[in-house]
């Protein structure tokens, strides 16, 4: 039987305000802060105390809502979730359910078969819980640690319909809605510090039916890769399962990233397991056309309409494209390069920064904001390899060198006499010398082995310590073996 995938995700957004959502304590760095030093009498859920919604959390959350095309109900209402557990201290978490803030939003994703709009089905608000770390002594007791920082900060909740189909189009849609909410400047987008979480809703059907299977939910999954490598997981699982006749059950699984398994945490919660009712102490929240209005009239280019537009202006490929548009900063960086030398080709100065410089800040710890190395410098550099001074591979380990000590081009080349050469006499001399010493090679070339032009090549490189011209080594290579060809008798 062939299976395909049904997959609908679920993203919490914490909203970086200032201060929470129903309370007056600062939002702060979890992976920095002290535990439990921006904490108050509201949000560590002490008796008598009375929530008072943050104005600018609602805004936040009116700019993701109109960013996603949704409709925004002029009037939504709180409501309380209650559920145990220690890292909710007043035993219920404010949310929304019956009437969310935002419904029917779409957003566009590109897959190989060309756009694909994924249904958004509702955006609500509520708040994030606080964090448990648990610690297993080698002696003692295990036990467990809770830090409330993050308790009662706004969280934004954004609920795909089923429409994904594979794990690439999962990552597609996961990553433009975090290129939207770093746009916007509500999140951050930094996976890392979980102030944006995903959770994949996954089920299979034989591929041409229409009716949808039993969904697990797959909670933990903390990098896109991590999601695919989950989803596929499942897609194996439940499709074995089906293929024994076994049915799928329905339930709340975990990702173990390491053994690249997911494992059952509990069975799946129906809504009515949470007693939800209307949040007795606070009013319904009102939204004004007026101020709907003005939040859409000051919504900032859109990732996608960037993308678009770079592809468009520069005649980029569509990957490089995306990857140039997600950050505001790597934008910047690109269309100053292309500002500063326009004989420069656009492909080229994407090429580098797609290349070079990601990969870069994939093994530093930095990044656009933080390099040494400004458009200025990457401009100066390639036009050092456009008029031949230095040839490309010696132009990525000047980068390199850039990127560490913040050193210009120039001075780099000039220091380590880098300087390309394009001698002819001096490359000619070099060709003839390996072709001389590697008599083997020279035999095997002629009796009929021609890729062995290319090692050639390698060699006369490696002689110039890698300096030389390469096409100018090409052409005198070229003309020399072929010369040697006809004049052999073995032909
Ligand atoms: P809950 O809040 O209980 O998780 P929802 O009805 O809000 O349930 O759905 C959560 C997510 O599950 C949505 O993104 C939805 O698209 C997705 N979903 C619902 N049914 C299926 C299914 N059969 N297969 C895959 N995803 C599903
Ligand atoms: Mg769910
Ligand atoms: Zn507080």
């Amino acid at each position: 039987m062939q299976y395909e995938a049904v997959i609908g995700l679920e993203v919490h957004a914490e909203l970086q305000t200032k201060s929470k959502m129903f309370c007056g304590c600062p939002v702060v760095d979890a992976t920095k802060a002290e535990p439990n030093t921006a904490v108050c009498p509201v949000c560590s859920g002490m008796p008598g105390v009375l929530p008072v919604v943050n104005k600018k959390a609602v805004e936040y959350a009116l700019r993701v809502a109109l960013a996603l095309n949704c409709q925004v109900a002029r009037t939504s209402i709180f409501a309380r979730k209650n559920y145990f557990y220690p890292d909710l201290p007043k035993g219920y978490q404010i949310s929304q359910y019956e009437q969310p803030l935002a419904e029917n939003g779409e957003l566009i994703i590109d897959t190989p078969q060309g756009e694909k709009t994924i249904r958004i089905r509702r955006v609500h608000m509520e708040e994030d819980t606080g964090k448990l770390t648990h610690v297993i002594p080698e002696e003692d007791e295990p036990y467990s640690l809770v830090d409330l920082n993050r308790s009662g900060v706004s969280l934004l909740e954004i609920v795909s319909e089923p429409d994904l189909s594979t794990p690439d189009e999962v990552t597609s849609y996961a990553s433009g809605l975090r290129d939207i909410v770093r746009t916007l400047g509500v999140n951050s987008g930094d996976m890392e510090k979980g102030v944006i979480r995903f959770e994949a809703n996954v089920s299979i059907r034989p591929v041409g039916y229409k009716e949808l299977g039993t969904r697990v939910e797959i909670k933990n999954l903390n990098t896109f890769r991590g999601m695919e490598r989950a989803i596929r997981y499942e897609f194996q699982r439940q499709s074995a399962l089906l293929d024994a006749g076994l049915p799928v059950i329905q339930e709340t699984l975990g990702w173990d990233e390491t053994l690249g398994v997911t494992y059952s945490q509990r069975g799946k919660e129906e809504a009515h397991d949470y007693r939800y009712f209307p949040e007795p102490d606070l009013p319904p929240l009102l939204v004004e056309k007026e101020w709907i209005d003005k939040i859409r009239s000051q919504l900032p280019e859109l990732p996608r309409a960037r993308m678009l537009r770079l592809q468009q202006k520069y005649a980029l490929p569509i990957d490089e494209a995306r990857m140039l548009s997600a950050d505001l900063n790597i934008l910047q960086f690109f269309e100053t390069c292309a500002q500063l030398d326009p004989t420069l080709s656009p492909k080229t100065i994407a090429n580098w920064i797609c290349g070079q410089l990601f990969a870069w800040f994939n093994i530093s710890d930095e990044s656009i904001t933080t390099t040494k190395i400004q458009a200025q410098d990457l401009v100066e550099l390639l036009n050092l390899t456009q008029s031949n001074r230095i040839n490309q591979t010696t132009a990525k380990s000047v980068l390199e060198v850039m990127l560490l000590t913040g050193k210009h081009a120039a001075t780099i080349i000039a220091e380590q006499n880098l300087e390309q050469v394009s001698d002819q006499v001096e490359i000619e001399e070099m060709v003839m010398r390996v072709l001389v010493e590697n008599p083997d090679q020279m035999s095997a070339y002629l009796n009929g082995k021609e890729t062995l032009e290319n090692w050639f090549f390698g060699q006369i490189m490696r002689l110039a310590g890698g300096k030389a011209n390469p096409s100018i080594i090409k052409n005198i290579l070229n003309e020399k073996l072929k010369k040697l060809k006809s004049a052999s008798p073995s032909k």
